[in-house]
């Protein structure tokens, strides 16, 4: 036994709060929130002696000219709509056909797809995508909001395609629940659909800071949140939580130096699809051989839910990362699984990784806000990520391989189809 300070004793509830609530504002990525949120990060290394490095990129944002989608039979009505992000231009007149709704674009449903303008249920995801892209429709429309909403709210979702400007998918645009409940009512079999975009170019970036490891300092780690937020609301759970986090295992490892080297990055650009995270590795492109491992942090910081570690590595890890954690005493359960969050860049890169997320409320929405953020929670958190953080760093051989099962590496493929 000796009295040297633990990991516990060493990690602040209330300051990782205090770093919270600086940040109590609507940070989307390419805003100038988002470059004072990154400005500010790089202050509190300042204060604490180190110096972060901003690492810009950009990314392109679609602009939307004309949306609009009207039923011409059998009968004829124009309904709000918004143009889909990256989607293909319509010619300026628009295109007509005949109009099919198709549920969740299933391979059923979408058998009668060919030469019409489609309608699917809810936004567009992954494995939709590739379907829609080869159904032969002319044109989509895809369905947001609740039959809850009334005055302002009803109006249609934004939406943007998981694809990039150079790719772009057939035209298509959304519209609100409501009226898309309307279009099914009255039996909608024809219509024109006019969507008109192009695209600006906006900045991002990624702030990191090293400390470089006592001996095995050709071997990095990285623990990593995003600092970005969603339009709707300030994110402080999605994630301002996972990047105080960061901070404050960044200070703690700065007190009790690694033995490996440790890279503590805050994403920028990851609510509009992993950006930051993407940005980081095709920078670091030259180094990724010597990363071993990535500890990422997306959802934490409520007091009510649980920790759950979402582990894409190899399967034989959940339980070393079970005993890790069991160490911390702090509760929690491993999952090994594909997540969406940064994890899936370095993943992908053959990167083992791991989220840690905690099951809370209101990700995305107005109600995202520091009244739900617990010190209690944040303490917890960081202790349990550290003290898994802390073993790996010390092992004598890093105990986690690249062999990441071929199963995920597929999803992965499907998921970052469009960086290619
Ligand atoms: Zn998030």
């Amino acid at each position: 036994m000796n009295n040297l300070p633990t990991i516990q004793d060493q990690i602040s509830g209330q300051r990782q709060y205090d770093f919270v609530a600086k940040f109590n504002y609507i940070r989307e990525a390419g805003t100038d929130a988002e470059h004072r949120a990154a400005d500010t990060i790089c202050q509190e290394l300042a204060a604490m002696g180190l110096q972060g490095r901003l690492e810009p990129f950009t990314f392109p944002v679609p602009v939307i000219q004309t949306a609009s989608f009207t039923v011409t039979a059998p009968y004829q009505k124009e309904y709000a709509a918004t143009g889909c992000g990256f989607c293909e231009n319509t010619p300026e007149e628009g295109i007509e056909a005949d109009f099919l709704y198709v549920e969740n674009a299933d391979a059923i449903s979408l058998r009668e797809a060919q030469g019409k303008i489609i309608m699917l249920n809810g936004p567009v995801r992954g494995p939709q995508y590739q379907r829609l892209r080869s159904s032969g429709a002319l044109g989509f429309l895809c369905v947001g909001g609740t039959p809850l909403d009334a005055g302002e709210k009803r109006i249609p979702a934004p939406v943007c395609l998981p694809n990039r400007p150079e790719t772009p998918c057939m035209p298509g645009a959304s519209i609100h629940y409501l009226d898309a409940v309307e279009l099914i009512a009255q039996g909608a079999s024809r219509a024109r659909l006019t969507v008109l975009q192009s695209h600006d170019v906006h900045t991002s970036g990624n702030v990191a800071v090293r400390i470089e490891g006592r001996d095995k300092k050709d071997e990095i780690l990285t623990v990593t949140a995003h600092y970005d937020s969603v339009p709707a609301g300030p994110g402080a759970y999605d994630n301002m939580a996972g990047c105080a986090i960061v901070m404050e295992l960044c200070r703690y490892f700065q007190a009790n130096p690694p033995r490996r080297t440790m890279e503590f990055i805050w994403f920028g650009g990851e609510e509009k699809g992993m950006l930051g995270s993407a940005a980081y590795v095709k920078a670091h492109e030259d180094e990724l051989s010597r990363h071993r491992f990535n500890m990422n942090i997306d959802l934490a910081g409520q007091a009510i839910g649980g920790n759950v570690i979402g582990a894409t590595t190899p399967a034989s890890a959940c339980a070393l990362l079970e005993e890790l954690g069991a160490k911390s005493g702090i509760g929690m359960s491993v999952r090994h699984n594909v997540w969406i969050s940064a994890t899936n860049t370095f993943a992908w890169m053959g990167i083992p990784a791991i989220t840690l997320n905690r099951d809370g409320f209101g990700m995305h929405t107005e109600h995202d806000t520091i009244d739900l953020i617990s010190p209690w929670s944040l303490k917890r958190s960081a202790v349990l990520l550290g003290t898994i953080a802390e073993a790996l760093s010390e092992s004598e051989e890093f105990p986690i391989g690249r062999d990441i099962p071929e199963e995920f590496l597929k999803k992965l493929d499907l998921q970052f189809e469009r960086f290619e």
